[in-house]
């Protein structure tokens, strides 16, 4: 069977890629884990070198790369410029500081000698999500490259094309042959190569029933994992908040990637007294947004990623306004080809509507009113997720306080819209996953934390 990349613009195929056998997938492995026994024993330098190498071939490629994204995605050129170049900052990242963040660590003991270091595990396997088909694979490739270990790579099947591209960043860089492989399967086969016994542990970023499968599957073989789930992060407009900036910033948050963004800003949690001067706002923003073409320039928000996406999106936000949600923008699904949704709010959003309840994956912002900021926490914190969230609020030392203490999630922004950040680690509590990547936490994922005594 083929997996195929479709143009989101238009539905039409872009092209097909054979699915690589069972028997294929196992000796890739092989391949990866006798590319591993030889970079296990190359020295940090040696690995940086290289990693700074595929930040360059990223950089060199990046509009190339960018234009397979938006044909396979539909993530607007520079947005995939953007992506791409984050990319190469991630690399550089690591290649700088690996070294620094997997460095022995001395521990005082009775004995003569004690510390903690840092060993490489083996093959990784990361099945990864479309919506940013190259940061995604890159925030988890560069630490585990540099920390010794070699990988193999399901991408989501709509994003084939960058699946590849990604290997021959590695390989144009110089790494060693098979080091880092990509693996053109479907989601069934990869219980297969989580069992492989010489895989040692798995990364999932995706939804949360992927999650579970993986998990469970990594499980029943005592394989490590790491999730990055889904999220629908609650942004508090505070009655002290600035609106325009809370409009501008979660305008910004809501369409980052089409609405298509694990940590986009999903559900508007706003103090009743502030709520239609927020609403206003936002509405003038949100209609603002220029969408079309995502290869055409001036394009700010292009088609979601899949016509199926697109319905289930939709259908979510006919069941909230069949529950009594009010629609102050968009809600219609534009004529013509192409999986386009246009911005929408939806605002007196309960619980048990779908908008309250579930991730909305698309430009559907949810506006839930509340009397006050114990209310406005409590909705914010009423969610199985726990992956970002946001504080508008002129006093910072509130917002501060209400970020590090009160909400119940793995990344907290005052004034800001979340955004992932190399220097900083990236995951969620709940279902939102767990497990943390970038900064030295991701790094320190994916190896064998070990002690060493000399008596
Ligand atoms: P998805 O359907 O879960 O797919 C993610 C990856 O998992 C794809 O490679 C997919 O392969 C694979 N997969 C799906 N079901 C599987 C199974 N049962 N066993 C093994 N692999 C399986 O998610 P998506 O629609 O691509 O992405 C959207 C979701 O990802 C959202 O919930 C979003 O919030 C989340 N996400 C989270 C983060 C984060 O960092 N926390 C970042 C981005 C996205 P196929 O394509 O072949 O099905």
């Amino acid at each position: 069977m083929a997996i195929q990349s479709i143009d989101p613009t238009s539905g039409d195929v872009i092209a097909s890629y054979e699915q690589m056998a069972p028997e294929a997938v196992q000796g890739i492995v092989e391949h990866v884990h006798e590319a591993f026994l030889g970079w296990r024993q190359t020295s940090f330098s040696d690995r940086s070198t290289l990693m700074r190498k595929a930040a360059q071939v990223l950089r060199d490629n990046a509009r190339d790369c960018a234009r397979l994204i938006a044909r396979e995605m539909g993530k607007p050129l520079r947005d995939g410029i953007a992506e791409v170049q984050k990319c190469a900052l991630g690399c550089d990242f690591y290649a700088e500081r690996a070294a620094h963040f997997l460095a022995r660590e001395p521990v005082v003991t009775e004995a003569r000698k004690s510390f903690v270091t840092f060993q490489p595990l083996g093959v990784i396997l990361a099945v990864m999500p479309w919506n940013f088909p190259f940061w995604q694979v890159f925030r988890f490739a560069a630490p585990s490259l540099m920390a010794g270990n070699a990988a193999v790579l399901k991408h989501a099947s709509n994003v084939p094309g960058c699946a590849l591209a990604i290997e021959a960043v590695f390989n144009d860089a110089g790494f060693p042959p098979n080091l880092f492989r990509t693996l053109i399967i479907e989601s069934s086969q990869v219980q297969a190569v989580i069992e492989h016994k010489l895989v040692r542990a798995a990364t999932l970023t995706g939804s949360g029933p992927a999650g579970r499968s993986v998990a469970s599957k990594a499980g029943a073989v005592l394989k490590k994992t790491v999730l990055e789930l889904g999220g629908s992060d609650p942004y508090l407009v505070l009655e002290d908040a600035d609106l325009d900036l809370a409009a501008e910033v979660s305008t910004k948050g809501r369409l980052v990637n089409a609405g298509q963004s694990c940590i986009a800003a999903k559900r508007f949690v706003v103090v009743e007294k502030v709520r239609r001067d927020f609403e206003e706002r936002f509405v003038k923003h949100m209609s603002a947004v220029r969408m079309g073409d995502p290869l055409a320039d001036g394009t700010e928000m292009g088609p979601l990623a899949r016509h199926d996406l697109r319905a289930t999106l939709h259908r979510q936000v006919e069941a909230s306004i069949a529950q009594g949600a009010t629609c102050l923008l968009g809600g219609t699904i534009p004529p013509g080809p192409g999986a386009y949704y246009p911005p929408t709010i939806l605002t007196g959003v309960r619980k048990d509507m779908p908008a309250y309840d579930e991730e909305l994956f698309g430009p559907v912002a949810a506006i839930m009113p509340v009397r006050d900021e114990a209310e406005a926490i409590a909705a914010a914190n009423n969610s199985v997720f726990g992956l970002g969230g946001g504080v508008f609020t002129r006093d910072l030392v509130r917002g501060e306080l209400i970020a590090a203490e009160l909400i119940e999630s793995g990344n907290v922004f005052v004034n800001a819209a979340v955004r992932s950040d190399p220097r900083l680690p990236f995951g969620g509590i709940k279902e939102s996953g767990y497990g943390r990547e970038l900064s030295h936490y991701g790094i320190r994922e994916f190896v064998n934390i070990k002690a060493v005594s000399v008596a």
